[in-house]
């Protein structure tokens, strides 16, 4: 792959921040949008916009297409079986919250359990105790060791009878550990449990096959894989999505409406009540369509070498420890250094024109868990070089200097 060339593509890396070339490493948060994204969105506004599934006429109808052509690229971007297996929500978030109040409301009833990971971010743990909280359920959660990786040998004693549901992330947007979903997933079918992925952090990163991984439901975020915010999907396997009922009701999810009775429409559009997002929806295909292009098996070859760089630079300050050393891992890496508070280090790098995120990443519970009040993370994306990496080390030891 031409790093030069895929760095024209994304015309936010030419931005100065404080007189300094900006140095964007907190790709977990959010990604940057190539020119491809951003050209559709404007597209859609200047030549078709008109609201979707609705209108006969022209305009509503190449919207429609464009929107519906977003949906299969998706589909394949993921190998789902079917595009009507694929649902489009407002993001990662908003799939889980689905499946939470959905299969919640028609599956779980007091003394019921869910199981998660110690390792989830909020949205994959709040949406859960909130529907157990209200069913009389509760959450179980598999533990997490000092590497960051999840102990798998509790896996089977804590798939007993009472759970319905196990949800867990496939890269850890902290930890950056890279969990053996595949493997949870034939534990837990098993014994006939149904299992959700969380793929927010892995969409971007390494390539998915939900048919491959029998996964039940996986839910992603387009901005997260340099597409806009307030689009994402969410898959589900054709026979639970018959079996759910519908999340939120209003036009489009609908076959038929009368005050005696309301029918519900076909998949997808029962899980779409409303008008969608639609230039975001269409941009989402574009941002598909550009690591397609890139192809994401040579995505993860040169993320895997720049993480593997990253880890060995930062690894040279005698004062920096890694928060999250598993085997496998990818996209993200967590530290601290020395006593610094990471919010210091954060805003020294800043200064620097060096983007970090930090704090507890919405992952709280992992830092209870490490004991600490939060991690600076940098987060790679397919434009990193290793210059930027260099870039980072070099702030790390001035911040060093800087608070000693
Ligand atoms: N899950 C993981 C692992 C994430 O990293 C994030 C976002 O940071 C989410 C879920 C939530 O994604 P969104 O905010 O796009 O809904």
């Amino acid at each position: 792959m031409d790093i030069h060339k895929i760095r024209a593509d994304f015309p936010i890396l030419e931005t100065q921040v404080y007189g300094k070339p900006l140095i964007y490493l907190d790709n977990a948060a959010t990604t940057q949008k190539p020119e491809l994204v951003l050209r559709t969105i404007q597209d859609y506004y200047t030549q078709y916009n008109s609201n979707v599934h609705r209108g006969v006429h022209f305009l509503s109808q190449q919207a429609t297409s464009a929107y519906e052509d977003a949906r299969k690229k998706v589909t394949a971007f993921i190998n789902a079986k079917h595009t009507h297996e694929v649902i489009f929500t407002r993001g990662t978030t908003d799939g889980i919250n689905l499946v939470a109040s959905s299969f919640g409301r028609k599956f779980l009833k007091a003394g019921d359990s869910i199981l998660i990971s110690a390792i989830e971010h909020h949205s994959n743990i709040v949406p859960w105790q909130m529907i157990c909280e209200e069913r009389g359920a509760t959450i179980k959660v598999i533990p997490v060791n000092e590497k960051g990786e999840l102990v798998l040998e509790e896996l089977d004693e804590l798939l007993d009878e009472t759970v319905k549901l196990v949800a867990v992330t496939y890269i850890s947007n902290t930890l950056g550990t890279i969990n053996p979903v595949k493997e949870i997933i034939n534990r837990a079918h098993q014994q006939d449990i149904p299992v959700l992925v969380d793929a927010a952090q892995a969409a971007p990163h390494l390539p998915i096959d939900v048919q491959e991984l029998d996964v039940d439901f996986l839910a992603i975020s387009a901005h997260k894989m340099y597409g806009p915010t307030g689009i994402g999907a969410l898959y589900g396997k054709e026979s639970w999505l018959n079996q759910l009922p519908p999340y939120q009701g209003g036009g489009d999810m609908i076959k038929s409406v009368s005050f005696k009775k309301t029918t519900y429409n076909e998949l997808p559009l029962k899980f779409e009540a409303g008008t969608p997002s639609i230039s975001e929806g269409i941009a989402f295909g574009a941002a598909v369509d550009y690591i397609q292009g890139l192809g994401l098996n040579n995505i993860q070859e040169a993320e895997s070498q720049l993480y593997s760089y990253a880890v060995e630079a930062l690894q040279t300050i005698d004062e920096l420890r890694f928060i999250g050393e598993a085997k496998h891992r990818a996209a993200s890496i967590s530290f601290l250094v020395g006593d610094a508070h990471p919010f210091d280090i954060g805003e020294i790098l800043d200064k620097q024109g060096i983007a970090v995120r930090t704090g507890h990443h919405c992952t709280e519970p992992i830092m209870q868990y490490f004991n600490i009040p939060g991690t600076v993370r940098a987060s790679i994306a397919v434009y990193n070089t290793p210059e930027e990496i260099d870039k980072l080390v070099t702030g790390i030891k001035k911040a060093v200097t800087l608070l000693s």
